[in-house]
């Protein structure tokens, strides 16, 4: 059994939130450097440039790659050799997202409650949290930092059977109109296929925050990525909507089994930000 002091858990947390705001992760930097070559539209490939610019100066001076330094999702796996001591574990978490975004100067943006009172918490707590509970002893963290201009894109359908692949293609299609330049594209797209309601969308989650140079382990699911990247990319949306062949920089899915009846399909948009970061303590 290994001790892990909710201390050590804060400070895991207070940077990973600095991290993901301000350090492009290497698969989003490559696919910029890529797009440099790949973009027809004049209008696009400056974007692109001014877009690699940014990330630049953003690592080099440790600022926001974006001023919406969105709302924190956090993964933790958590090994069951683990014993946290010191605190409560939730807490420690929330504890690093205020340290992170209030050291690191970072906005914002979350309100206390959805619909009636909206006041921000002026620490951008509460994180939401998922913990799943792995072999090992060690926890494993992946913050990402969720900007609303493409979360408010997003969207989760009951799709059954008989839509089959041309119904997902079909919805996300839509989604990704429906987008346009307000996801602040080049995107990353996560698409979470089966489980139940609740499931795809987390899935979809999962798969967005997926290093966009992986592919889905089954080849036709695999497949389907390089299918959906290219639908993407043929609306001619473009760098931040203005036209141009680089919609989406991936496409990610995650799939799990689910109901005979049903067709789960959840589609979570991300910006070109694509802010995440990683940490096993
Ligand atoms: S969608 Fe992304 S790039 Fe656009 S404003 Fe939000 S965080 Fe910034």
């Amino acid at each position: 059994m290994k001790e892990i002091s909710c201390t050590l858990i804060t400070q895991t947390i207070k940077k990973l939130c600095i991290d993901a705001c301000c350090i492009q992760t290497p698969d989003i930097k490559n696919a910029f450097l890529l797009a440099q070559h790949t973009e027809t539209s004049p209008l696009g490939k400056n974007i692109i440039d001014t877009l690699i610019e940014n990330a630049k100066i953003a690592k080099n001076k440790m600022m926001p790659i974006c001023q919406d330094t969105g709302m924190c999702v956090i993964f933790a796996k958590v090994g069951q050799d683990v014993r946290i001591i010191d605190g409560d574990f939730e807490e420690a978490i929330q504890k690093g997202v205020a340290l992170g975004y209030t050291d690191g100067f970072l906005r914002k943006s979350v309100v206390n409650e959805p619909l009636f009172e909206r006041k921000n918490t002026k620490d951008n707590t509460p994180a939401v949290i998922y913990t799943q509970i792995v072999r090992g002893n060690n926890i494993d963290f992946i913050v990402a930092a969720k900007g609303f201009g493409s979360e408010n894109k997003s969207i989760l359908k009951m799709l059954v059977p008989a839509d089959g692949i041309d119904g997902v293609k079909k919805i996300f299609l839509e989604a990704i109109k429906l987008a346009g330049p307000n996801a602040c594209p080049p995107m990353v797209i996560g698409v979470g296929i089966g489980g139940t309601i609740e499931k795809a969308a987390i899935l979809a989650k999962q798969a967005a925050i997926r290093p966009i140079d992986s592919k889905n382990p089954h080849p036709l699911y695999a497949q389907l990525e390089e299918d959906l990247l290219l639908l993407a990319n043929q609306t001619g949306i473009g760098p931040q909507g203005l036209g141009g062949n680089t919609t989406a920089f991936g496409v990610n899915i995650e799939w799990y089994p689910t109901h005979i009846a049903g067709l789960p399909v959840a589609i979570n948009i991300n910006c070109h930000a694509a802010r995440h970061a990683h940490a096993i303590i």
